[in-house]
């Protein structure tokens, strides 16, 4: 079953038991504790918070989703994605635990003829959070799984908050088992790779206080209303139900790894480092391209900086596959021609988006050669001397000057078995920032003059590196 024929069945279901179907907002939104929308619930945030009152009693989307703290998961586990769509099924103090459970189950499980995903419920696995007996109970009652396929999981897997005092409550996440061929027996507790999560359902109905739950501490009451948030990972249930290995394989993202196969002369499937490349190329054109599509431009700070890095990732890998021509624009071509019929913005945009990917090649390209040498030079001086850690001035001049994100160079050393001197990088990085500052202050006071500042600040941006990984625990477990 292809993409597009998921999405199309999810919204059915939905739409068909009284669901509202809401657009997907775009990657970027408003929201200060988060980079990139990350889950389907975000646009929904203000109903659930009840800080505006729901327009409807439930909804259904299929959401466009970019987690960068996956980043590194990419290529090499079968089920990470930074782009991906996540489905998902709303109420707003409508229907809770049996109500989810029971959409969710039907749709995973009636036929394909019968306009289900036709999922052999033998299976599917369950998690619930460990004091949540309701939830195990109903699952048994309303979906009719036995009891030895419902595992439970302490606050910190299934225990959703927002980080902060407010709304929170128990999950129950569904995994598909993929058979003994993917790993060790026991289900979703003992194996993630052979159990494959697929859909996630949060039951909104506790307050969290000051201290919380994954702490130990248990919640400070009831919600009044209560609500469920549910994301069904769609690359994930493409996986399965086109029976390829992982989700890089799927319909959607596997045209890419056909096209750098095709640059590249080397064949998918012969060698397992190659393969990581192909699978993080695939996956990162599609993202550069949805990213650049909502508007984010390549820069060295927070949004910018991560599609930055997205796509200096794609370049590398691909000179790695031993390909020297410019590449960005041919992905971008296969990304726009997969995705174009749920987002047909990337058509009329494209012009656009293939320019932003092409000039950031050019601009990385143009120091590629002369800071990978760089970087060759001083590993090859470190590793005569014994040492085991690039120090942080490197880490800088190769920033500074040949515009590699801290994460390519920590990439490439640890590729050479090194670790890089961060604190030393980050205290250049710093110094740095302050004499800018100063250097700004006293023109100032001076001339008024601004744009030495104003250009090192274009440069370097006033936030770190480090913010984007972090910034994604923040708001959720969904
Ligand atoms: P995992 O434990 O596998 O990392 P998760 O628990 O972080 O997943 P949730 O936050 O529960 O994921 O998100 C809801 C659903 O979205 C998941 O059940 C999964 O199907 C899908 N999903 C989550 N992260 C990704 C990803 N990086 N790529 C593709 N699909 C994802
Ligand atoms: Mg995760
Ligand atoms: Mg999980
Ligand atoms: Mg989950």
């Amino acid at each position: 079953m292809q993409t597009h024929e998921i999405n199309h069945r999810f919204t059915e279901h939905f739409k068909n038991r009284g669901h509202t179907v809401v657009p997907s907002a775009s990657l970027i939104l408003d929201d200060p504790t988060l980079l990139f929308v990350n889950a389907g619930m975000v646009q929904f945030k203000p109903y659930f918070l009840g800080e505006a009152p729901a327009p409807y009693p439930r909804a259904t989307s299929i959401q466009k989703c970019v987690r960068t703290g996956d980043i590194d998961e990419v290529g090499k586990t079968t089920r990470h994605n930074t782009f991906f769509q996540m489905a998902g099924n709303f109420s707003f103090g409508d229907y809770f635990k049996e109500g989810a459970m029971e959409h969710a189950w039907d749709l995973l499980t009636k036929s394909v003829a019968d306009g289900g995903y036709g999922i052999d419920p033998a299976r599917l696995w369950v998690t619930v959070f460990e004091k949540d007996d309701e939830a195990a109970a109903l699952w048994q009652k309303v979906c009719g799984i036995p009891a030895e396929r419902i595992q439970r999981r302490d606050a910190k897997d299934n225990y959703w908050d927002m980080g902060v005092p407010g709304p929170g409550g128990p999950c129950s996440e569904i995994y598909y088992d993929r058979g003994p061929a993917y790993g060790k027996e026991g289900g979703p507790v003992v194996d993630e790779d052979r159990y494959i999560e697929i859909w996630n359902l949060v039951f909104m109905q506790d307050i969290r206080g000051e201290l919380p739950p994954k702490e130990g501490h248990p919640p400070i009451g009831e919600l009044p209303t209560k609500n469920i948030d549910t994301g069904m990972g769609v690359e994930r249930v493409a996986c399965l139900l086109q029976g390829v290995e992982n989700v890089y394989e799927t319909d959607l993202v596997r045209p890419v790894i056909a096209k750098a196969e095709e640059l590249s002369g080397r064949r998918y499937g012969a060698h397992h480092e190659d393969d990581v490349r192909f699978r993080v190329i695939a996956d990162h054109a599609r993202s550069g391209v949805m990213l650049v599509g909502d508007g984010v431009t390549p820069g060295n700070e927070a949004r910018g900086y991560v599609l930055r890095r997205l796509l200096r990732r794609i370049v590398r890998s691909t000179r790695l596959l031993g390909v020297q021509e410019p590449v960005l624009g041919e992905f971008s071509k296969v990304v726009r021609d997969a995705m174009a019929p749920s987002y047909p913005e990337l058509v009329t945009q494209f012009d656009r988006i293939d320019s932003v990917m092409r000039n950031e090649e050019e601009a990385f390209l143009s120091t590629l050669t002369a800071g990978s040498k760089i970087f060759d030079t001083a590993v090859k001086d470190l590793k005569k001397s014994g040492g085991k850690t690039l120090a942080g001035d490197k880490a800088f001049q190769l920033h500074d000057t040949y515009g590699f994100p801290i994460d390519l160079t920590l990439e490439m050393a640890s590729e050479q078995g090194l670790s890089v001197d961060e604190q030393g990088f980050r205290d250049l990085m710093a110094e740095q920032r302050r004499r800018a500052k100063e250097d700004a202050k006293s023109r100032k006071t001076g001339h008024g003059d601004l744009s030495t500042y104003r250009s090192l600040l274009d440069q370097h941006g006033t936030t770190e590196f480090i913010g984007y990984t972090d910034l994604q625990s923040h708001s959720r477990v969904l």
